[in-house]
């Protein structure tokens, strides 16, 4: 009798045919008011969910390997942001990690430039696969700490929009975010049911950090037929004056001492 190896095991669940995929996207976003953004872009998806399959299968990038959590956690939530970026903006996606909302952003809107940053040189070289494999000329993968990153003039304040999911609680990832835009852009923070939690904890560091929040929006994105919708909070925030010089402190300080 031949025993089933964990490998065996994790491609067998992850099995899906291109037509499988491809319906259940089209419901999914069709539910969720995204079909307008993914149209003729349901290939790129396709091939974005295979490459990172069989990435994951020898390099742990993502916990998320079904069909339904792929298109709703990932691809769908990703582009809950989407309708917010001005045309032919400069985002930067802070802690991108394997790539979201970095990837599905830059298929859905071929018109914005997205420099993707992460510290996870692994993940990194995920993003530059999906790049290169998805012909993809408008994301730029940048290996670095984001406090790192913001202290450096190719970065700070140059950014429309500064994109941030899954990272840290808010009152860090605003220190590690606002520097990047330039005064009047947009922090989006992608964050779940307890957002309006962390953005009473972060209301002070907002403050000093020269930005103002403009809106929090409830988003309930609905699944495939017995998929629990998702609950998530995008919170808002527009820089509205520039960020003092010394933020972001080194990364200790950000964490034990949150402003
Ligand atoms: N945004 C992706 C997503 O939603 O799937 C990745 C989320 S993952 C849980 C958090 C990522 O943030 C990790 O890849 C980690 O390396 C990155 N990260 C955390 N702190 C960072 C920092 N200070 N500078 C750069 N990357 C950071």
């Amino acid at each position: 009798m031949t025993r089933k190896t964990d490998m065996d095991a994790i491609n067998t669940q992850n099995t899906f045919t291109d037509a499988e995929f491809l319906t259940e996207f089209r419901v999914v976003t069709e539910k969720n008011g995204l079909s307008e953004l993914v149209a003729g872009k349901e290939a790129s998806f396709l091939s974005l969910a295979r490459m990172m399959l069989e990435f994951n299968s020898h390099t742990n990038i993502t916990a998320i390997t079904d069909l339904p959590g792929l298109i709703l956690s990932h691809f769908c939530d990703s582009l809950t942001v989407a309708g917010m970026l001005p045309r032919g903006a400069a985002v930067a996606d802070i802690g991108c990690g394997g790539g979201f909302p970095t990837l599905p952003l830059a298929i859905a809107r071929p018109d914005i430039s997205v420099t993707a940053i992460d510290s996870t040189a692994k993940k990194l070289a995920f993003v530059w696969d999906a790049v290169r494999g998805l012909g993809l000329g408008n994301v730029l993968p940048q290996c670095m700490r984001a406090e790192d990153g913001a202290h450096s003039a190719v970065y700070r304040e140059k950014f429309d929009v500064v994109t941030a999911r899954a990272v840290s609680a808010l009152p860090v990832l605003a220190e590690l975010c606002l520097p990047y835009l330039k005064t009047s852009g947009l922090f989006c923070a992608m964050k779940g049911p307890r957002g309006a939690e962390e953005l009473a904890e972060a209301r002070n560091a907002v403050k000093i950090l020269g930005g103002t929040v403009l809106d929090t929006k409830k988003v309930v994105l609905e699944g495939a037929d017995g998929q629990a919708p998702l609950e998530r909070m995008l919170i808002i925030i527009k820089k509205s004056s520039p960020t003092p010089d010394k933020y972001p402190r080194a990364y200790g300080k950000i964490k034990n001492k949150p402003l």
